[in-house]
């Protein structure tokens, strides 16, 4: 890494010249100086990594040094609870896919993350439940929390789930999902969420590959004031694992729902019949903790697995140096808990620390655009941790709705899931923030399981749309795409890669271990590939740049255009299709499907239903897949552009969708020209 920046002077903006957050032309971008709430004036907090920007210089430079598995060493015995004590800190590497962090160490997760602040503190909050409906919210003790999981722990032991078998679950953002993962983790079980806007086919796929017996869900869901029939879903899913044979049932609404004698239980029943302590079952580091699901290239999502010990450290050390979160501090992630986000900033790194944690169930908008600071301001919110997409929305819908509000408890708030473009991130700093907190612009992904670059607070001047420096332990470079070189110095851009192993690190996807090593390992042999594009300004900053690989980003949510493709191709008299992200002003990206029909489809026969045929295949993605994928324009086409060889161009459709059809370049390899003007005719037509 070159080296970093000199601290500004207390100058508002200091302008710097370099790229642009597009990395198109040469430009000037503000460096926004440390706020003066992160140093700790005005009775706020003073921040962990003190000495500035070359106190946390130094600081990084011992972690992925030399002597970085000493500093990973102290990190461990400071930070966790150990029921065995680990000699090693780090064996194994990314070439075989073996690293071990701790391995001899023996301790539990759930432990870690109840029991000792529950003795410590047993009245202090653990989590804020913010109901979907204003004025409902509840606040959970960390007794009361390790109460409720013990029991759900010891439900699942009396129905034989043991140490490494799996569990799904299929949870609205309840807190009572942080007692579902904290009682598998308790006695060793691995847990495998799926986020509950996912479909029932999803369910079933992520359910049939973990082959869990034991199902953990609610009655129904809220959100925005509308209800989600989850166990109609999970019924529907369960038709075909007939593996799975009890399902715990949360009663979130009490609305009736049907359920099936002999495997469906409820919770509120089940759980009274039980002692409300169970002991944590002592796991190696290395057990796996859970299972989530995530896209790649291909249409099958995979089941990245992630280890006990190093990631409850990741998450834990993130929640503290990227949120300058101190004990009284009360933490509010507004992810789902169903994706890594939700895991590592709902559950796992904020319980392991000690602090207060959020379970916000609405969503920004309900009932109006001032949910969020209510919030906010009622619950003396501390650190906030939202996406650019909900960022983009409030924005659009205007600031007299956080202008009333105090927000003066904030001292940092979050953006992760895709890059956030500056336009959003001015109207965060000056709006949410007003200047007095900063921003982490916080670039991770599944595989990470925790925090790869971001600011500090209290130490890294920002710059709008940059991720900035990576976190302690994490040393990433630029490569060349082609040739794999390290791309030295600043003002370069190629793909993002990482040099060595870091606790939190994926271990493997679930019963695929060579599809592990051939994302991650193999692409640029003895770095972790991310499969994201970056780019390294002259001041050493670090700009995310979004996937290479055919992976989409809508809202956050993480899909690969092969998922949509295949269920598309599963509707009927569809002969061929190909899918393309484009840059969306709210959503970051969204999805455009090209679908040709088979001859004899009747709705080939009889084009004025186009319409009606255009709906019911946005009902198929959404059937298949879930809401969140639902393409934002299908064009119904005669024929895809394609290769002499029959390889669609998926360069060419994603110029036209994205209404650049007049700079397609060269069309030479495309085997017949006439289909591209054919294809800008349906775009320009819809
Ligand atoms: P997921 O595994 O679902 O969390 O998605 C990870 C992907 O989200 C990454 O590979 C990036 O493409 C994108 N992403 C996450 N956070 C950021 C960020 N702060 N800036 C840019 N891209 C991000």
């Amino acid at each position: 890494m070159p080296d970093a920046p000199k601290q500004p002077s207390s100058a508002p903006e200091a302008d710097n010249p370099h790229r642009t957050f597009d990395g198109q032309e040469e430009g000037h971008v503000p460096t926004f100086p440390v706020p003066e709430r992160n140093l700790g004036k005005d009775g706020y907090p003073a921040p962990f990594v003190q000495g500035g920007l070359d106190g946390w210089k130094e600081e990084w430079k011992k972690s992925v040094g030399d002597q970085g598995d000493e500093w990973w060493r102290k990190a461990a015995e400071d930070n966790l609870y150990w029921h065995r004590p680990f000699t090693t800190v780090r064996a194994g590497g990314f070439e075989n896919g073996d690293t071990q962090w701790f391995p001899e160490g023996g301790l539990n997760v759930s432990y870690n993350c109840l029991d000792r602040h529950a003795y410590a503190n047993p009245d202090k909050t653990a989590i804020i439940y913010e109901a979907d409906e204003p004025g409902q919210a509840r606040e959970i003790s960390y007794a009361e929390l390790l109460r409720e999981t013990c029991r759900i722990a010891n439900v699942l032991k009396g129905w034989g789930v043991k140490k490494g078998d799996t569990v799904s679950i299929y949870l609205p953002m309840t807190w009572h999902a942080a007692a579902a993962f904290l009682a598998c983790a308790r006695i060793g079980a691995i847990h495998s969420t799926v986020f509950a806007g996912f479909s029932a086919e999803s369910l079933r796929d992520r359910v049939q590959d973990c082959e869990c017996r034991v199902l953990i869900t609610s009655d129904e869901g809220k959100r925005g004031g509308k209800t989600i029939a989850t166990k109609a879903i999970v019924d529907s899913a369960l038709k075909e694992c007939p593996l799975v044979e009890k399902v715990l049932v949360l009663q979130r609404t009490g609305n009736e729902v049907p359920m099936e004698k002999g495997r469906d239980f409820w919770w509120h029943e089940e759980a009274p019949k039980v002692p409300s302590y169970c002991a944590p079952e002592i796991m190696n580091s290395e057990d796996p903790l859970f299972i989530l699901y995530t896209s790649g290239s291909t249409g099958k999502p995979k089941g990245v697995v992630h280890a006990s010990g190093g990631y409850i450290l990741g998450a834990l050390m993130t929640v503290k140096y990227v949120f300058d979160v101190h004990p009284e501090d009360r933490f509010a992630c507004m992810a789902d808990v169903g994706w890594i986000t939700g895991h590592t900033y709902i559950v796992y790194g904020p319980l392991a620390l000690g602090v207060t944690t959020t379970f916000f169930e609405s969503t920004p908008v309900y009932p109006n655009a001032g949910r969020y600071w209510d919030f906010v301001d009622e619950h003396k919110i501390t650190q906030f941790y939202t996406a650019p997409t909900a960022i983009r929305l409030l924005r659009r819908l205007g600031e007299e709705h956080v202008k009333t509000h105090n927000l003066s408890t904030l001292r940092v708030i979050g953006s992760v899931g895709e890059p956030i473009n500056p336009e959003a991130w001015h109207w965060y700093n000056d709006n949410v923030g007003r200047g007095k907190a900063t921003i982490v612009d916080t670039y991770w992904m599944t595989e990470t399981g925790s925090i790869h670059v971001t600011p500090i607070p209290g130490v890294t001047p920002t710059k709008p749309g940059s991720a900035t420096f990576p976190f302690f332990g994490v040393d990433v470079e630029i490569l060349d795409p082609n040739t794999g070189a390290v791309l030295e110095g600043g003002d370069v851009e190629g793909v993002l890669a990482c040099k060595k192993p870091w606790p939190s690190l994926a271990r493997t996807v679930y019963k695929d271990h060579a599809r592990y090593l051939d994302t991650y390992m193999k692409p640029y042999p003895g770095y972790f590939f991310y499969g994201d594009a970056a780019a390294r300004d002259n001041d050493g900053y670090i700009w995310i740049k979004g996937r290479v690989d055919d992976v989409i980003n809508v809202s956050g949510h993480r899909m690969s255009t092969a998922e949509v493709e295949s269920a598309l191709l599963m509707f009927s008299g569809v002969a061929e299709n190909a899918v393309v992200g484009t840059a969306d002003d709210l959503t970051g990206q969204a999805v455009h499907a090209f679908v040709c029909m088979k001859e004899e489809s009747d709705y080939s026969k009889a084009p004025e239903k186009e319409a009606e045929l255009k709906k019911a295949l946005g009902i198929q993605v959404r059937k298949v897949i879930g809401p969140f994928a639902a393409p934002k324009k299908i064009y119904i086409v005669r024929d895809l552009p394609k290769t002499r060889s029959g390889k669609i161009v998926r360069r060419a459709l994603r110029k036209i969708a994205s209404g650049e059809g007049d700079q397609l370049g060269d069309l030479s390899t495309i085997s017949d020209p006439s289909i591209v003007e054919h294809i800008m005719e349906a775009v320009k037509k819809a």
